[in-house]
């Protein structure tokens, strides 16, 4: 087999015993790699009524073919399992070494079950693997974390993954950061690893994947790099970083404010360039990418020299959706986030609702236990503090918008999220592709998978046909584009392929058939991509979801009353319809037809949920 080490790491933590896994070579080729691996691997434990907390859920870490390749952008894995924060379908995505390392170490990528008596960590090093005692590390930041392993062990070339406070005290949206403030933020797989007290991954080695034509690689990855390095983006990504976006995004309408009920603010506050002025910052880099969108302020504080971020999403979500303007207190909340491991995007969100909620006078001194005010720079740090410290009503912050929503006795649809996953900053009134992408995206609301703003902002897809349209509009076969778009990024998280990669789909199949030696076409490529998103689709209907869970929350439908999207929502009724009918989803009972599973070779998940 090229392309992959051929074989997974089996970690059961509660033997505990570490055993070889070899991956089959039909799965590889239907799944490719990372999180659309990942399910096929996961699908089997899935039950209803599973607890995402237990021991027996596993979690898997995943790399792809693109992995561990001279091909720029393609040093990320995914972090995949049943999500702790909606009980659905998770999986997040990092970058950083750590991908690279995690393959050098001999392996694709790690399943891992069970529940360690005691904190422990697991170290690979070139094809080695042992289970090590964590108990000094528990407790401490990941940064922290970080250092003691490096000390202990010594190796210039290893790298960490692992959790802080939220994910051992299991916060819904705790995540697993990795080497310089990258995480694999969503769905709060953090809290998955500290149910298994597992404090961290630490991998190391050089084992090289063999590929099936290493001239045809070098040809290709000398075309990539000239595509990476000659799209306007590039300059602007290292320039400014993700945050290059804000004023622009506010203009289109496309940035939340004030929990989702404001799109004008002053944007001018809350820009890379704006954050260039105010700071020292450098950009950093995932290894081997020439782009470098990462973000690193330097002499933030005397204590604190070195913060990694913000970007564009953590900016937004603890700036104008809380109405914060002060760069500064993004700039703390954002190291809070990384130090002790948790998701920007959620966090920012339940904050956002709790100032919500305070100026409704249901979330009163009284029962919040001091007053929360919109714009409050202290206020949105104090919470988050309280959010990791599980302290009075950052409890009940740390599990997410819909449990607040029902603690409070409020309307569901008030709370900012799908299927329990929190909405990111893209708003939904601003590109009706993102609307319907959010709708039905198999983690919840998920900018990542469905960035239909890219396609209606810019070029077409023209392997897939798929054009730009009109951005604020249901027509145009908008929903059945925004299924195929889906289907691609999607399998851009199995490759594993940063989603900012500029790559044709025709480089991207030639990139694939040149690694493992298998013959991909860009049909192929959308077909790998549907077969990834319908085999999650199945996880989630075995788990109880139906067509009821695809649907965006009242807050992001009311017609706002300024900024470019006033007084225009998306038609969900029509797009959903559209969407349904090109993805072959049956209307009501919200699963793929028969026929759609067997055409995917999903014969298992059809027999699964239709019988023999
Ligand atoms: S563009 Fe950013 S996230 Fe993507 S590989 Fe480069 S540095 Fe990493």
């Amino acid at each position: 087999m090229y392309g992959y080490q051929g074989k997974f790491l089996n970690v059961d933590l509660s033997a505990p015993n570490t055993r070889e896994m070899p991956l089959a070579e039909d799965e590889l080729k239907n799944f490719i790699g990372g999180a659309g691996l990942a399910a096929k691997m996961i699908y089997g434990q899935v039950k209803k009524g599973m607890d995402p907390l237990a021991p027996e859920n596993p979690l898997v870490f995943a790399t792809g073919p693109f992995t561990g390749t001279t091909i720029p952008m393609v040093s990320r894995y995914a972090v995949c399992g049943i999500s702790p924060l909606t009980g659905y379908w998770g999986e997040a995505t990092s970058g950083g070494s750590f991908p690279f390392r995690l393959k050098g170490s001999g392996y694709d990528g790690l399943l891992i079950t069970g529940k360690a008596k005691n904190p422990v960590y697991l170290y690979i090093d070139n094809g080695s693997a042992q289970l090590k005692d964590a108990t000094h590390l528990w407790g401490k930041d990941f940064y922290e974390t970080q250092k003691i392993l490096n000390d202990e062990l010594k190796d210039a070339k290893m790298s960490v993954a692992g959790i802080g406070p939220a994910g051992e005290r299991l916060v819904r949206y705790s995540c697993v950061m990795n080497d310089r403030g990258r995480a694999a933020g969503r769905c709060g797989l953090g809290a998955l690893m500290g149910s298994k007290n597992l404090k961290a991954v630490v991998v190391a080695g050089n084992i090289k994947a063999e590929l099936a034509d290493d001239k045809k690689i070098k040809k290709l990855t000398k075309e990539a790099q000239s595509t990476v390095k000659g799209n306007l983006l590039t300059v602007a990504f290292r320039e400014y970083g993700t945050l290059m976006y804000t004023d622009m995004g506010m203009y289109l309408g496309d940035v939340p404010a004030k929990y989702f009920t404001k799109s004008i603010f002053p944007a001018e506050k809350v820009t890379g360039q704006a954050l260039r002025q105010a700071y020292s910052v450098e950009f950093a880099a995932c290894l081997g990418c020439p782009v470098g969108c990462g973000r690193e302020v330097k002499g933030f504080r005397p204590d604190l020299d070195t913060v990694h971020g913000p970007e564009y999403e953590t900016a937004i979500a603890f700036g104008p959706l809380c109405m914060n303007f002060d760069l500064d207190s993004i700039i703390q909340a954002n190291h809070l986030c990384n130090a002790n491991g948790m998701d920007t995007i959620s966090a920012g969100v339940s904050i956002a609702y709790a100032m919500y909620l305070s100026e409704q006078g249901v979330l009163t001194r009284d029962k919040a236990g001091l007053d929360i005010k919109w714009g409050d720079a202290e206020t949105v740090l104090k919470l988050l503090r309280m959010i990791v410290d599980q302290e009075g009503i950052g409890k009940l912050l740390s599990q997410g918008t819909l449990k607040m929503a029902r603690e409070f006795g409020r309307d569901p649809g008030e709370a900012a999220q799908v299927k329990g996953m929190e909405m990111p900053m893209h708003d939904p009134r601003a590109y009706h592709g993102m609307a319907i992408s959010y709708a039905t995206g198999p983690r919840g609301a998920c900018h990542l998978k469905g960035d239909y703003y890219n396609v209606d902002l810019g070029p077409p897809v023209l392997e897939l046909e798929i054009f730009p349209g009109e951005r604020m509009s249901a027509k145009g076969n908008k929903a059945a584009s925004a299924a195929k778009y889906q289907s691609l990024k999607d399998l851009y998280d199995s490759l594993t392929l940063c989603k900012f990669a500029p790559l044709s789909v025709t480089q991207i199949s030639e990139i694939l058939s040149a690694i493992t030696g298998w013959k991909y076409e860009p049909k192929d490529i959308l077909a790998a991509g549907d077969r990834s998103v319908n085999i999650k689709r199945v996880i989630n209907n075995k788990l109880g979801l139906t067509r009821e869970d695809d649907k965006l929350p009242k807050i992001c439908l009311e017609p706002l009353s300024e900024g470019s999207t006033a007084g225009v929502v998306p038609d969900m009724e029509l797009l959903l319809k559209e969407y349904y009918e090109h993805r072959q989803w049956d209307w009501e009972t919200g699963r793929p037809k028969k026929e759609k599973l067997i055409e995917l070779s999903l014969n298992q998940a059809a027999e699964d949920l239709y019988g023999k």
